[in-house]
């Protein structure tokens, strides 16, 4: 019989002088699927501690129903996380885009209460290339005054960086700090897109310090590769490995980050499941 190594002597010991590991809540974006669907499921077969999911159609304008999984999302261990429809625009100003964008930010903030969500992902958005940007920031301060003079939001509103677009609130870096100088002071969070900071010219092996060098916060990564060329502006998510970015670099911007993460990576649970295996042990 031969012996056995002892565990300790494996290729990813750590000096003990490193004290414990935090490996944080590695999550998946669990995508619109059959109205019965169960995110829970989707999560566990990927061996996920989070999950991120649309509480509607992601391009529409309709109200959240109540999940057929609430209960279980609200008592289970899984942290959850809700993403706003992409067509929100709170910055915009035109009219008609803007006021339903502020109206449905609102309702999903409610569902996503509901299901004990720790955030609402939302899109810094942008004005048109002829506006005056300052609009678009102010827009967004009027959005959380008005909700604070209603309460306050019921969960973390979190702003996630954008890829692309010239009049984009979360795009560059100058804009991130002009948002934040009127929406910081209502609690507002802020997501790192790894992919879309990459695409918007990015450079990531700075960014989460500069990032909260301006909002004192990084509360959630979207860890995604890109298949686009950094400042390409495009919004095209790849697997960790095999996209245009470094997978360790993509590792280091998680360690840095120290905040969960959630995978919107493409590919199913079986993808999904490599990757969070992967990124887990990177991280320890
Ligand atoms: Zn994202």
């Amino acid at each position: 019989m031969r012996g056995r190594r002892p565990r300790s002597e494996g290729l990813s010991a750590r000096p003990a002088t490193l004290g414990p590991v935090t490996v944080p809540s590695l999550g998946v974006h669990v995508g619109a699927r059959e109205d019965d669907a169960n995110p829970i499921l989707e999560a566990a077969e990927s061996g996920a501690d989070g999950v991120q999911i649309f509480l509607a159609d992601p391009q529409g304008w309709k109200t959240p129903k109540e999940h057929p999984h609430a209960a279980e999302l609200r008592d289970g261990e899984l942290d959850v996380y809700v993403h706003a429809p992409y067509i929100v625009n709170v910055a915009t100003t035109n009219n008609r885009i803007r006021i339903p964008s502020r109206k449905l930010l609102g309702t999903h903030a409610v569902a996503a209460a509901a299901i004990g969500a720790k955030g609402l992902i939302v899109h810094g958005g942008h004005v048109l290339a002829k506006d005056d940007p300052t609009v678009g920031f102010d827009n967004w301060r009027k959005a959380f005054a008005r909700q604070q003079e209603d309460g306050g939001f019921p969960l973390p509103i979190l702003i996630e960086n954008t890829a692309g677009g010239d009049n984009a609130m979360t795009r560059h870096l100058e804009a991130i700090a002009r948002l934040w100088d009127q929406v910081g002071e209502f609690g507002a969070g802020f997501v790192l897109d790894t992919c879309h900071a990459h695409a918007s010219g990015l450079d990531l092996s700075t960014v989460v310090d500069e990032i909260r060098g301006i909002t004192g916060r990084i509360d959630l990564v979207h860890c995604n590769n890109s298949r686009d060329e950094a400042g390409s502006g495009r919004d095209r998510h790849a697997p960790l490995v095999g996209g245009e970015i470094a997978t360790e670099v993509l590792v280091e911007v998680v360690r840095a980050a120290g905040a969960p993460v959630i995978l919107e990576t493409p590919g199913g649970p079986a993808e999904r499941a490599e990757e969070i295996a992967f990124l887990r042990s990177a991280l320890a």
